[in-house]
Parts: structure tokens; C-alpha cells; sequence
């Protein structure tokens, strides 16, 4: 479909010059550089940080962050470190005090069913 289109520019193009129609030819050429340019868009390379979004980036001590549904966040499971947090209400911190604690602290209500 997409290479249709770009024959056909092509070849009305070709025609054009073949005919000297050299103000025809220009609007072609806009006209096939513009549908170029609109592929490109469409079929953009994904950046590598979206290609990559299905592996987990690796947490600093070399484990894999593995998603946890209980505290809504990327967890390590080799040594409990939250990707993106400080503290968490399952009790890690970073600094290695009570995240519950501290998160309290900070005025987060923390609902009961959460235990
Ligand atoms: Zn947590
Ligand atoms: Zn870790």
C-alpha cells in the first residue's frame, strides 16, 4: 500500500519530467517527500528504552527488579530494594529504618487492610 502510493508519486513524477512540466514535477516531489516523510513517522524506531520495557532493569546489587503487586512498586528480591522509592509500607526503607514508620511520619494514612 504504502510503496503503491510512492510508485505512483514516482511515476507521475517521471511523467512530468518527461513532459518538461517542471512546475508539475516539483509539487510531485514535495508530494513524494512528504508521503517519505510520513512513513518515516509512522514507522519511527521504537527508542530502546521502550524496546527494552519488557526486561526489567537491574537493581544495583545485581538482582532483577520483579514487580510486586502488594507494594505497588519494582522490588529486588535478593536484597527487598524498591526501584524509584525511598520507603515503602511493607516496612523497607532505604536508609534501612522502618519504611512504615517513616511513611507515617510523613502523614501517609496507612489503611488497615494493608496489613
Ligand atoms: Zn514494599
Ligand atoms: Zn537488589
Amino acid at each position: 500500500m504504502k510503496t503503491q502510493i510512492l510508485v505512483l508519486v514516482q511515476d507521475m513524477m517521471l511523467e512530468a519530467e518527461r513532459n518538461n512540466d517542471s512546475v508539475r514535477a516539483n509539487i510531485l516531489l514535495d508530494v513524494h517527500q512528504a508521503i517519505l516523510k510520513k512513513f518515516e513517522n509512522e514507522s519511527v524506531p521504537v527508542p530502546s528504552e521502550e524496546q527494552e520495557e519488557p526486561t526489567m532493569p537491574k537493581c544495583s546489587c545485581g538482582g532483577n527488579f520483579e514487580f510486586n503487586r502488594y507494594c505497588g512498586a519494582d522490588v529486588c528480591p535478593a536484597c527487598d530494594n524498591h526501584k524509584g522509592f525511598a520507603r515503602c509500607f511493607c516496612g523497607w526503607a532505604e536508609s534501612g529504618g522502618d519504611g512504615r514508620a517513616e511513611l507515617e511520619e510523613m502523614g501517609e494514612t496507612i489503611e488497615p487492610e494493608d496489613y
